[in-house]
């Protein structure tokens, strides 16, 4: 197949999508790419070889799945919106290490899929470019169900990849950056201009890789009361730690107790939760889960 054939020319796409009658969804985060470059940097960065597999959210009329279907052994895409599935089956019909699913990623038992699916494949990846409406959710989904997964590559709004992988102290950092940090090493690959898109989004994007971790990089006695401790410390971001965990977990309680604690962790009352690293927040949360505090 020449590269002048790949689905996601303009030229090839604006065809596909007129000879099907096809209108975009805004509310689906329907934005189709249409760059050649872009995907291959997308799939590149997620280090894909025939004996590896690939998962893709949302594959739209398949670009990106194409590429993946070139690179890597086996390839499942899952879709929400009906009208793409029998574009998806006349577009991937020459490869058959692809299988496409109707459905809402959200809703999906990804465990079970991956055993249909993936079994006897070495290592999976997800590669998407994902609806914008549903970035954190269905990211939060593959990172906390613990999935068997290598390498997750995503294109996102440009603003969301950047709290992803910001280090403490930076305005960007909060307890997105902690969630996403705990499961997996987050990488940004590149910047994305507005114009590799049909139609063109009104936000920046940009190109994230989330190396999944085998185990998180700090201990916790309790990871539900590991975030809870996180989520409370930046509930309003100009109070001190002392007040915010004073609203969340000391309300009927002097302040004694809770500076005692704080101090027990080696945290200083007065600063701000954007300050303090992940083994600082684990450290602190295991003091206050001893403690009772709860
Ligand atoms: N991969 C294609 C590309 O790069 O050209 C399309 C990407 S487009 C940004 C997002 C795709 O996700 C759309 O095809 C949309 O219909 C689909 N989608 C939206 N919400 C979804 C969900 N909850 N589950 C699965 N697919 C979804």
């Amino acid at each position: 197949m020449s590269r002048f054939d790949d689905i996601s020319t303009p030229r090839r796409t604006k065809e596909i999508i007129s000879r099907h009658g096809f209108s975009f969804k805004k509310s689906l985060g329907q934005n189709f790419l249409i760059d050649q470059n872009i995907l291959y940097k997308i799939v590149e960065a997620a280090g894909l070889d025939e004996d590896k597999g690939a998962l893709e959210i949302g594959p739209g009329i398949g670009a990106l799945t194409e590429k993946l279907a070139q690179t890597a052994g086996t390839v499942t895409a899952i879709e929400i919106d009906q009208r793409l599935i029998p574009i998806l089956r006349e577009v991937l019909e020459p490869y058959e290490n692809v299988k496409v699913h109707h459905g809402d990623v959200l809703k999906v038992d990804l465990h079970e899929l991956f055993q249909q699916d993936f079994a006897g494949v070495s290592k999976v990846s997800v590669v998407a470019n994902l609806p914008y409406y549903v970035t954190t959710p269905i990211l939060m989904k593959l990172l906390e169900e613990k999935l068997p997964l290598e390498n997750i590559v995503v294109m996102i709004q440009k603003e969301v990849a950047e709290r992803m992988a910001a280090a403490p102290g930076s305005k960007d950092y909060g307890s997105l950056s902690i969630a996403v940090q705990y499961y997996s090493e987050p990488k940004l690959v590149c910047i994305v201009p507005h114009t590799v898109f049909i139609p063109q989004p009104n936000v920046a994007s940009a190109v994230i890789r989330l190396a999944v971790r085998e185990e998180p990089p700090v201990s916790v006695e309790d990871e539900g009361f590991f975030f809870e401790v996180v989520q409370a410390s930046f509930a309003q971001r100009r109070k001190t730690i002392a007040n915010n965990l004073k609203s969340r977990f000391f309300a009927g309680e002097g302040r004694e107790r809770l500076e005692q604690l704080l101090q027990e962790a080696g945290i200083v009352p007065s600063r701000r939760g954007e300050t303090l690293s992940i083994e600082e927040y684990a450290k602190l949360s295991n003091v206050l889960y001893n403690a009772d505090i709860r």
